[in-house]
């Protein structure tokens, strides 16, 4: 078998290379890292864009067997951001340079959600004389909604394949039309159609999720020609039905790790994507976005929702931050990017190079 050393050489990667890497032990992991941190000082630089994070509403019509917020739990207590702690949110964002916000909610898909989110749009590109840059996160819809939704600003979506393998998927999805495989890849196409920059990922370290997953994870990432990433690890929430089998999950500790070796093997294949640090790291370990910067990833998304909703807005246990408000989750951002060795950028839409390059 080749050595760790000897894969990281070559030109190209192949599944079996990828699962040597996922299994590497720490002395070859920190390999890992090195190289991916070359390639994202090469190809990026060493800088971090922010996006606010703006937790629109917990509605959701779906069941995902993983999330807090699932349509079938019902203690959570339900809210939607009225439009004044919208239009705050977009302030803040703007006041702050922070170049661009992430709109993210349940699934809904009701006229009336699709005309909010359009109102929405609409006004953060008013405020801003177009000058926000918009990523969009509310799950699959038409294209019909997703060419709305385009026209009225948005220009990057993120909606995650959460398991590229079929039967995984089928295992932490509910087996109905809703949680279809198909429906969610023919929703991945929509979105690059429509010309999004079209972002995806996975959630690491599921149970039944095998390290050969993981591998074919990147694969159908390049292969699908993502232009960003948004991966992080799966983190057991107590009130879903997939918490059955916490008993089958990986340590918290190489939960981590596997995580952290994704996002450097995902820039070693994609070299000039934009990979997110996740809040989800965080849930795991302080130390966990600043690790993801140092290993690859150049996106960071510091929270803006409104302090006294983030509780509600728990998609899984141990979510960091709730107790913060919109400028502590910036500055602990900025020193997080500081100790990583990162500048962070301001008032820049930092769209994903790969996209930039695919148009030219
Ligand atoms: N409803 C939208 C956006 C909100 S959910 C959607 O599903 O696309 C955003 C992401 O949260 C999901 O893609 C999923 O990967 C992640 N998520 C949900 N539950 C999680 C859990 N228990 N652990 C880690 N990530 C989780
Ligand atoms: Fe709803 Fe998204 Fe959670 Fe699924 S992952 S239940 S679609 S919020």
């Amino acid at each position: 078998m080749d050595t760790v050393k000897n894969i990281l050489a070559k030109q190209e990667l192949s599944k079996e290379d990828l699962v040597v890497l996922l299994n590497a032990g720490p002395e070859d992991a920190a390999l890992i890292f090195q190289k991916a941190a070359e390639i994202k000082a090469t190809y990026i630089g060493n800088r971090v864009h922010l996006r606010g994070l703006i937790e629109l509403s917990n509605m959701c019509a779906k069941n995902c067997l993983y999330c807090g917020i699932r349509r079938e739990n019902k203690s959570v207590e339900r809210y939607s951001l009225s439009d004044a702690d919208v239009e705050t949110a977009f302030q803040f964002a703007i006041q702050n340079k922070l170049g661009s916000v992430v709109i993210q909610s349940g699934e809904l898909s009701s006229l009336a959600f699709i005309e909010k989110v359009e109102s929405y749009l609409r006004k953060a590109k008013e405020m801003s004389d177009g000058k926000l840059g918009i990523t969009l996160s509310c799950g699959e819809q038409t294209e019909e909604t997703y060419l709305r939704w385009k026209a009225a600003g948005a220009h990057r979506y993120l909606l995650r394949i959460e398991a590229s393998n079929r039967e995984l998927y089928n295992r932490i999805h509910p087996n109905n039309l809703l949680h279809d495989y198909d429906r969610r890849l023919t929703a991945l196409t929509s979105l690059k159609n429509c010309g999004y920059q079209t972002g995806t990922g996975v959630m690491i370290g599921l149970p039944f999720q095998t390290i050969e997953d993981l591998a074919d994870d990147l694969l159908f990432m390049r292969d699908f020609d993502i232009d960003m990433c948004g991966m992080g690890p799966y983190v057991e929430h107590e009130q879903t039905p997939l918490s059955k089998y916490n008993s089958m999950l990986k340590p918290v500790q190489e939960r981590l790790t596997l995580t952290l070796k994704m996002i450097a093997l995902l820039r070693i294949i994609m070299k000039d994507i934009n990979i997110a640090s996740t809040t989800a790291l965080q849930a795991l370990a302080d130390e966990g976005r600043e690790q993801a910067l140092s290993a690859g990833a150049n996106i960071v998304m510091p929270n803006i929702t409104p302090g006294i909703y983030r509780n509600k807005y728990a998609l899984y246990c141990n979510k960091p931050g709730i107790n913060e408000e919109a400028e502590d989750s910036k500055k602990n951002l900025e020193l997080l990017a500081k100790r990583a060795g990162c500048e962070v950028v301001y008032d820049a839409w930092g769209d994903s190079k790969h996209f930039i390059f695919s148009k030219v």
